[in-house]
């Protein structure tokens, strides 16, 4: 039986102090109850001031990124063993604002892919993460242009394979994987509950080819894309979706806290 899970990306935003302020507040609205695991994913700055307030609560603690070497020559980067220093339990990797172009931000051309991660680094970065107990919430998802061109499940199978190539299904077992159709991250354009459904059922079954079925089972799959209050009781009722990866939403108590709700 797969318990859901609701994850809040603070992506690069909220200090320190407004963070903990936040997180505050919603644990004031639930009263520190959760039926569910509801994880919190900051920016690399804030995770000690977090980590503080989150061990004295339910909520789990998760990063946004992060290097797959332990130390070593790789200036800005972050790794595994530093993000379990801070007891940080989840990690986000694959973020299709990691993978390619950031988000709505218009950049030059040249830099598109600067930040990217590969298949080859996102199953790196899996690796290290299971290596330090850190579980991944592996994103997956196509782009519009992808969708009109008829190739999402196509797009979707082939970044989870590349995710996954090397891991045994005994460490894949407590995998999280968020399907975030690209085009409705950040946009208001929440994809369809019925659609959303049938992608993570496909995922669901791609993940048993991968591993087995009953890895695949066990893997908690949430959505991700323009998750709000209003619109995560029917995409939760989902028999496939377990949950949700939510940006925008998850940096409003009343809002964030609403959805946990609506997952419970
Ligand atoms: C995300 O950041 O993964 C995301 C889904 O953002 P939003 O909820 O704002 O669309």
């Amino acid at each position: 039986m797969r318990s859901p899970l609701v994850a809040g990306n603070w992506k690069m935003n909220l200090t320190s102090a407004e963070g903990e302020a936040l997180v505050t507040e919603i644990l004031h609205l639930a009263g520190e109850n959760f039926k569910i695991d509801v994880v919190i994913c900051p920016s690399f700055l804030a995770i000690p001031k977090i980590a503080d307030v989150c061990r004295r609560s339910r909520i789990k603690l998760g990063a946004q990124n992060c290097f797959w070497v332990d130390k070593g020559a790789f200036t800005g980067q972050v790794s595994p063993t530093q993000l379990a220093e801070f007891h940080v339990d989840y990690c986000i990797v694959g973020h299709s604002e990691t993978r390619g172009k950031f988000g709505k931000l218009e950049i030059p051309e040249s830099t598109v892919g600067l930040f990217s991660e590969s298949d080859e680094t996102i199953n790196l970065k899996l690796k290290a993460l299971f290596y330090q107990g850190v579980t991944p919430i592996l994103c997956v998802g196509e782009t519009l242009a992808e969708r009109e061109a008829g190739q999402t499940d196509s797009v979707i199978e082939a970044q989870l394979r590349g995710a996954l190539v090397g891991i045994e299904p005994a460490e894949m077992y407590g995998l999280v994987v968020a399907y975030e159709p690209v085009w409705a991250i950040g946009t208001g354009q929440v994809c369809d509950a019925a659609e959303a459904e049938r992608v993570c059922g496909m995922i669901r079954g791609c993940l048993g080819q991968i591993a087995d079925d009953e890895t695949s089972e066990n893997i908690r799959i949430l959505y991700g894309g323009s998750v709000k209050s209003d619109n995560a009781a029917e995409l939760f009722r989902m028999p496939n979706i377990d949950g949700g990866l939510v940006g925008g939403a998850s940096m409003v108590a009343k809002d964030f806290y609403q959805i946990i709700v609506a997952a419970e």
